[in-house]
C-alpha cells in the first residue's frame, strides 16, 4: 500500500515517538522528555537526553517501521 505510505511525514513519524521516555543509564531516574531530536536519513529517529537528576547526557535511537 504505497499510497498509505506516503501519507505518514518523517514528521508526523517524529512526533508520534517524541514522547517516548527513556531512563537514565547512570542513576535509573526517568527522563521524560530529550532535549533534542533529530530525523536521521534510512528511517531513524535519535533523541538526545540529559538527566535531570545526575546530568548524564545519552542519547538513544528509534528504528522507524518502514513499508
Ligand atoms: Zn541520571
Amino acid at each position: 500500500m504505497q499510497l498509505h505510505c506516503h501519507a505518514i511525514t518523517p514528521k508526523l513519524a517524529a512526533a508520534r515517538t517524541f514522547t517516548a521516555p527513556a531512563r537514565c543509564p547512570s542513576c535509573d531516574d526517568w527522563m521524560v522528555a530529550p532535549v533534542s531530536s533529530e530525523f536521521v536519513e534510512g528511517g531513524e529517529i535519535r533523541h538526545h537526553w540529559e538527566c535531570d537528576a545526575c546530568g548524564e547526557a545519552s542519547s538513544t535511537v528509534i528504528a522507524l517501521e518502514t513499508c
